[in-house]
């Protein structure tokens, strides 16, 4: 195949039955956030490149490696957004709307990363993102948790998925725990791979969630990031567990977990699965409460997740749970000679001018009869309508119910108020 007329690597096509599942995800995301009054908001793909840079931190492998830069025609340097909370941060802020009594927005849509593509890693990939502002207590936290849990539920797969959660302090806190980490890891340095060596001085605290079996190993020696955080961040995160166990929620507290963008304090939790291979998280988020500010807002504490719909689909792909079929075609219409093709096309609008919500396909293809009822009864075609010089000359239809394998003539009007009894379930 010529290389010139493929997609960029990564980056891929979604076909009709994939996107059964997207379009069943969309309803359910969306039921869900509105019974807990958030407010969808659609935004620009591309923003600034300064923003990024600044909100997600210049040292962090988004900045670093995965962002899809360029310049415009007047030379601005613009970004693909890698995802979505700095421009939704941007767009409140621009539009003052972080005051309002509106402080819950979600959005779906693409984003951008320059990654190593592999199951469940793309260049281009989706999420639903969720972010709450103006609230610094746990009650929130606590919400994000049961949101996203019911969400699980609602899809069917809340236990094949597990909550991991931590704490991860103030930036103060970290500052001091990362020389401690530097210090220790540097006793192992010769035993560090690439990505690890590179991160050491630059963002040691990704190093914690390697994959590296032989560096988790000596990560278990590691000082805890937990002995460095903050009094009351250590309160908020012990309330939040407490208040999850209450809903009867299991969680896991991972003491390594870290988030890849630097805008992160105090809580941060992922949702994993064990059944997609090694990208597992499926959901992950945290609260930002110093990004507003430093976007140049008033202080404002938030926090948001962000759910890999790619990843989730795999999920529900992996669990067989969505098995809805590729829907019939209810009518089939076929005309036989050319002359007669507009009378196809007039019934077929007469139809659905009545009948909104039924789906009729007209055959167009030059194709003998016997090719074009194979077709129809193929592709589950619930009756086909046969017209040709006889039927209109006499004024009727001939009708091949394929469900019941029977034959027969009707009328004009027959065949309407026919139609409206045969699919009284969909109309
Ligand atoms: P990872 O550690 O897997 O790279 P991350 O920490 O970079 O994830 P976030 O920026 O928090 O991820 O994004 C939230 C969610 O978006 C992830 O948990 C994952 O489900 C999904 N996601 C992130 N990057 C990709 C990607 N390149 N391809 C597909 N899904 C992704
Ligand atoms: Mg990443």
């Amino acid at each position: 195949m010529n290389k010139e007329i493929q997609s960029i690597r990564g980056m891929h096509d979604y076909f009709s039955q994939e996107l059964q599942i997207w379009n069943y995800l969309e309803i359910i995301f969306k039921e869900v956030l509105t019974s807990y009054c958030y407010l969808e908001i659609r935004l620009p793909l591309i923003e600034k490149t300064e923003i990024f840079k600044r909100a997600i931190g210049n040292i962090t492998d988004v900045v670093e490696k995965e962002m899809y830069s360029f310049k415009d025609k007047k030379g601005n340097s613009l970004t693909l957004r890698p995802e979505g909370t700095v421009g939704c941060v941007r767009a409140l802020i621009q539009n003052n709307l972080l005051n309002t009594k509106n402080h819950k927005f979600w959005y779906l849509g693409p984003m951008f990363r320059y990654e190593r593509p592999q199951k469940g890693r793309y260049r281009q990939f989706h999420q639903l993102g969720v972010e709450v502002f103006g609230l610094d207590k746990e009650d929130i936290d606590l919400e994000m948790i049961l949101l996203t849990n019911r969400l699980w539920k609602r899809i069917g797969i809340d236990s094949y998925l597990t909550l991991e959660i931590n704490s991860i302090g103030s930036r103060i806190d970290r500052i001091k725990y990362k020389k401690e980490l530097v210090l220790f890891l540097e006793k192992y340095r010769y035993l560090l791979d690439e990505d690890c060596k590179r991160r050491l001085y630059t963002n040691p605290l990704r190093i914690l969630d390697t994959k590296n079996i032989e560096i988790q190993k000596i990560l278990n020696q590691a000082p805890l990031l937990e002995e460095y955080v903050n009094i009351s961040a250590y309160n908020h995160f012990k309330n939040l567990c407490k208040m999850i166990s209450s809903y009867g929620i299991k969680y896991q507290h991972n003491k390594k977990l870290v988030r890849g963008l630097d805008y992160y304090n105090n809580t941060v939790f992922e949702w994993k699965s064990n059944k997609i291979g090694t990208q597992n998280a499926i959901c992950a988020g945290g609260r930002y409460d110093y990004l507003v500010e430093e976007m140049g807002g008033q202080k404002t504490p938030a926090i948001g997740f962000a759910i890999g719909i790619e990843r989730l689909v795999l999920l529900m792909q992996e669990l067989n749970i969505f098995s809805e079929k590729v829907e019939n075609i209810h009518i089939y219409i076929i005309f036989i000679g050319e002359h007669n093709k507009f009378y196809a096309v007039n019934l077929s609008e007469e139809i659905r001018d009545l009948y909104p919500k039924l789906k009729i396909f007209i055959n167009f293809f030059n194709q003998n009869l016997k090719k074009k009822i194979r077709h129809a009864i193929n592709s589950s075609s619930e009756i086909i309508i046969l017209i040709g010089d006889k039927e209109i000359k006499n004024g009727f239809f001939l009708i091949k119910d394929i469900k019941k394998k029977e034959e027969y003539f009707l009328l004009k009007n027959e065949l309407l108020s026919k139609i409206k009894n045969y699919f009284k379930h969909i109309n």
